[in-house]
């Protein structure tokens, strides 16, 4: 993978993509099989959007010819299947500004001051630019990323610890009953006593904390941090009445759901639909020519926000900015068994 974190003189390339999501992944390939060069930029400091951030061990069952993948593993594929056409990743900067239009072509600007000129923009943004919901603790960014985590990327490195999860959701009572197996001591914090999961994960729960694996510590909410040095030692809690508990732990889990932004992309003069963007259905091309937008973040009839619909139009936008990028050429259909794989 070649790898780019910032530049001082714009860039030129045929496609940029934004957003290295499975679908942005996927458009890479898509891009190269029609010999359009692409450059991707994700805010995150790594490839794989949700199925990289939220669920990389968790398997999947509805990816075509796949029974049962890993999230991680699929990424895995899309970067070794998008390998040969040697995309160029910026990592860790978000788009800020797109400029220009199709016929002059446009200009990407990053939070990193890198910029791009290109022909063609693909917006694979999913959810826009997403951040976990913090917690209101003092402190809390000490502890950020080496003992409070807002996701867990591989469950092995909580073994043997004392983990305090805060949060009555999926995310909380999924985690709670698969990391209590393994964990010293898992609590879990709500303010309520009844959890929004799925009920056969909430029975789960309940016949763990009967046999005492789990704490439920209920109706309590976070209140504060006790550590040094980025290491927690104990958690405090407290309830309505101002009671107040402390729970030792090294690890804390705040899973309070993403907060849900598009970002500057609601100021690029695209049709808006909520929190997608509106496109013509069979192309993905927005109200903007050249800007294309695929996955979850694009909207049409029918849209449903799984990988595999967004593999479609990742598809469907790279046949049509063919026209745009080699305006000159006519596009000969071929099957990728004809054609092979060609390196660009
Ligand atoms: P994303 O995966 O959301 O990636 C978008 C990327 O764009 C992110 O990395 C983000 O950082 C980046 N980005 C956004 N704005 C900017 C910007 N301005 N600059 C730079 N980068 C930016 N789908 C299925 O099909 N099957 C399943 O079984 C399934 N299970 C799921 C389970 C869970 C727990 C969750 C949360 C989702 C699940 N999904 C499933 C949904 C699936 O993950 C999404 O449909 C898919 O990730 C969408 O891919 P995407 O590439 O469009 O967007």
């Amino acid at each position: 993978m070649s790898t780019e974190t910032a530049a001082t003189a714009p860039i030129e390339t045929d496609a940029v993509i934004i957003g290295a999501g499975p679908v942005g992944l996927f458009a890479i390939f898509q891009l190269g099989m029609l010999g359009i060069k692409a450059h991707v930029v994700d805010a995150l400091d790594e490839a794989g959007g949700q199925c990289t951030a939220l669920y990389p061990e968790k398997p999947i069952y509805d990816i075509p010819g796949f029974p049962r993948i890993d999230a991680g593993d699929l990424i895995t594929n899309l970067e070794e299947q998008a390998a040969p056409f040697h995309p160029v990743y910026h990592l860790g900067q978000q788009v800020s500004a797109i400029a220009g239009d199709a016929e002059a072509g446009f200009t990407v600007t990053t939070s990193k001051g890198t910029t791009i000129a290109c022909k063609v923009i693909l917006i694979a943004a999913g959810g826009g630019a997403f951040g976990p919901n913090r917690p209101p603790l003092d402190r809390l960014a000490e502890f950020e990323g080496k003992s409070v985590f807002y996701l867990v990327k591989r469950r092995e490195d909580f073994r043997g610890r004392r983990i305090v999860i805060g949060g009555g959701g999926d995310s909380a009572v999924d985690w709670a009953v698969s990391l209590a197996p393994i964990a010293e001591k898992v609590y879990v914090v709500h303010r309520r006593d009844k959890f929004r999961a799925a009920p056969e994960s909430v029975r789960q729960l309940h016949e763990l904390a009967g046999t005492g694996a789990i704490d439920l510590v209920t109706p309590f909410q976070l209140a504060g941090l006790e550590g040094e040095k980025g290491q927690l030692a104990a958690v405090h809690v407290k309830d309505l009445d101002g009671r107040e508990r402390s729970l030792e732990a090294d690890r804390l889990l705040p899973f309070y759901g993403l907060a849900n932004t598009l970002g500057p992309i609601a100021d690029w003069d695209l049709d808006l639909h909520k929190h997608q963007i509106a496109v013509e259905r069979s192309t993905c091309e927005t109200n903007r020519p050249g800007i294309y937008a695929i996955g979850d973040i694009a909207d049409y009839p029918g849209k449903l926000k799984l990988i595999l619909q967004g593999f479609s139009d990742a598809a469907g936008a790279a046949h049509h900015a063919y026209g745009r990028v080699f305006p000159d050429q006519a596009l000969h259909f071929e099957h990728s068994t004809t054609k092979g794989v060609t390196q660009l």
